[in-house]
């Protein structure tokens, strides 16, 4: 029987280690924590994975009342309160899945005093029958969840969420908590005043997630080189692959699986079943790829997630955040990964070019371009770079990039440059790479003597560099804005005013020498505790995947996903410390005393098999 933790003088430290098994709070969490249990109203930015759940289920289940979560992610709320119940917390849902019957069910379980939280639906909130319903019990905290809905200056506006404060006035003794992962300042003030949080103690974490290591490469065979990582580097393990078009996706998909990877592709697209029971097996089966557009992911809670690759650019750094995001937010290391190629950078400027809006949007989306590929093309340590552009200025250098592990040679490109440009310039500023090149390197194609571009001056002027060098020349003057691109795809490349800088010898140009492949990948700096897979002796090993059947076996019978039994980090300290009491498991993090209530004993019997 669960413990009643409001009149047993618990404290949030108690819940923490006897409920949760962990050892301590992470970064603000306590403060939160205190300031709801002091009925003040709260703000919390805090990256995805962090641990922004705790800062109410704790106070919900210390204080009188029941915790009002208000989310958008009808999908999750079922797992969400499943995964509360398997640790012993009483948690109820309401929203549009259930049948009325179920509704009442659940009023009547919250009338009776006994639950801690209940997760609705926005929709639901505002309706009149559930506020007459909230007047009649005690609430304990309004938990806003996903609270960058509120701005319509943010990616995911829910008009509903304007109307929250509606309901959260009648009840002006009552703390509320906002809580987002989303970082920019524009949508920040959105939620402090739309929610009416001016007074709010303002909770702001870092961005930066150590535990993911970054890299991007420059694409060459896109699928061998996605293969050759996931086999290399995640065999048998879960990620999302992100592409930008359905049809990508579901061929990927395919060509994985013909190659033994076990993957499923996921986009708007698709029926709305096969999409469901997609997610659903990436959520549930242990492991799986998942190949995906960006409709997949908005509140994808799933833990282990050990890779995100993109085959295609994100649409802006702060897509990339959040889809990287996905990966290791158990806190255990994480790969995102990345190609992309001149290609890729000619259609994202062309798809800039082509998109509408007035001058001040357009103004703004080309800053946000302009970021996106310089942190593409940098030298610098990109974690530095990614966090510099939310506003952190303090990270330099992590031991955890592509950039820092492998120094990037850099050479003096202005005569290079100046070459190119001036190329483009004769040319008329028609053509592409494959035509400027030949005329740089001099190569005399059946195009160049129909236009009669051999007469020109810039005609082989280039011939030290090789194609590939002149197309990675090309790439990077795009990427930096030193050359624009045509609307239409039959139109070729431009000067931009920055050009004339270059051509007048008033700027110099340095360039990236393109890395000639990948062998940092085994690399692992890990400076925190944390044990990696490959830390893990062979003995331990089996133990592991001996542990990880056993959880595998046990998710199926109550038909939730393994993580929601154990994390992987769970697993793994208890193939390197092989418990042999109940004690013991509950030394291990992750592990309260509900799950070890529960599961100990099989997994004991499992651990003792193997001696
Ligand atoms: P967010 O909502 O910020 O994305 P969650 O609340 O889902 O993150 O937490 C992410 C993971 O971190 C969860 O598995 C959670 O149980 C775990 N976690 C949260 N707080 C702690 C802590 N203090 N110590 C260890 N693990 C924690
Ligand atoms: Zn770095």
């Amino acid at each position: 029987m669960p413990e009643d933790y409001k009149h047993n003088k618990l404290t949030p430290s108690d819940i923490l280690h006897n409920t949760f098994g962990y050892r301590s709070f992470r970064e603000h969490q306590e403060e939160i924590i205190k300031e709801v249990m002091a009925g003040r109203d709260a703000f919390v930015l805090m990256p995805t994975g962090m641990g922004k759940s705790i800062c109410y289920q704790l106070p919900a289940m210390l204080r009188e009342g029941v915790g009002i979560v208000v989310s958008p992610l009808i999908a999750l709320m079922q797992d969400q309160v499943h995964a509360l119940r398997i640790n012993g917390i009483h948690a109820e849902f309401l929203n549009s899945s259930l049948t009325f019957e179920e509704g009442q069910e659940v009023k009547r379980h919250i009338l009776s005093g006994e639950p801690d939280l209940l997760y609705v639906a926005p929709e639901r909130l505002l309706t009149d029958s559930f506020q007459d319903f909230l007047r009649r019990i005690p609430i304990s905290l309004f938990a806003i969840d996903e609270a960058h809905c509120v701005s319509q200056w943010g990616h995911d506006f829910r008009p509903e969420y304007l109307r929250i404060p509606e309901v959260t006035r009648q009840f002006p003794d009552t703390p509320r908590l906002a809580l987002t992962a989303t970082a920019d300042a524009q949508t920040r003030r959105d939620i402090v005043q739309r929610l009416g949080l001016q007074d709010a103690a303002a909770f702001v974490s870092s961005f930066d997630r150590p535990n993911i290591r970054y890299r991007v490469t420059l694409k060459q065979r896109e699928r061998s080189q996605l293969l050759a990582f996931i086999r290399r580097e995640h065999p048998d393990q879960s990620g999302i692959v992100y592409v930008r078009t359905r049809k990508r996706a579901d061929q990927t998909a395919a060509w994985l699986q013909e190659n033994g990877v076990a993957a499923r592709s996921y986009h708007a697209g698709q029926e709305q079943e096969v999409r469901l029971r997609n997610q659903e097996r990436f959520l549930k089966e242990d492991p799986i790829v998942m190949v995906a557009t960006i409709a997949f992911g908005m509140g994808i809670d799933k833990p282990d997630v050990r890779f995100v690759a993109h085959l295609d650019l994100p649409a802006s750094m702060e897509a990339y955040y959040q889809e990287t995001g996905r990966a290791g937010r158990d806190g255990e290391p994480a790969d995102a990964w990345m190609v992309y190629s001149l290609a890729d950078l000619v259609s994202m400027r062309r798809l800039f070019d082509a998109s509408q809006g007035d001058e001040t949007f357009k103004q703004i989306q080309r800053q946000k371009l302009e970021a996106l590929l310089g942190y593409c093309e940098t030298v610098e340590c990109r974690r530095t770079v990614l966090l510099r552009y939310f506003g952190e200025h303090h990270v330099i250098g992590c031991d955890n990039c592509d950039t820092c592990l492998q120094k990037q040679e850099t050479w003096d490109g202005t005569m290079a440059a100046r070459m190119a440009l001036s190329c483009v310039y004769r040319t008329g500023q028609r053509f592409g790479v494959t035509h400027l090149t030949d005329v740089l390197i001099g190569n005399a194609t059946e195009k160049i003597k129909n236009l009669r571009h051999e007469k020109l001056k810039t005609f082989g002027v280039g011939a030290e560099l090789s194609k590939k060098q002149w197309s990675s020349v090309y790439r990077q003057l795009l990427a930096t804005g030193l050359l624009s691109v045509g609307e239409s795809a039959f139109s070729g490349f431009r000067l931009t005013s920055d050009s004339w800088l270059v051509l007048k010898g008033e700027q110099e140009v340095q360039f990236r020498q393109d890395p000639a492949g990948e062998d940092i990948a085994k690399k692992r700096k890990n400076k925190s505790a944390k044990i990696a897979m490959e830390d893990l002796t062979g003995e331990q090993l089996q133990i592991f995947e001996k542990l990880r059947a056993l959880r595998l076996e046990i998710s199926n019978s109550i038909n939730l996903p393994p993580y929601c039994v154990f994390h992987d980090k769970t697993l793994k300290e208890m193939a390197v410390q092989t418990p042999k009491t109940i004690d013991d498991l509950l030394e291990i993090s992750g592990i309260g005393q509900t799950k070890a209530a529960q599961y100990g004993d099989q997994f004991l019997k499992a651990l003792a098999s193997l001696k």
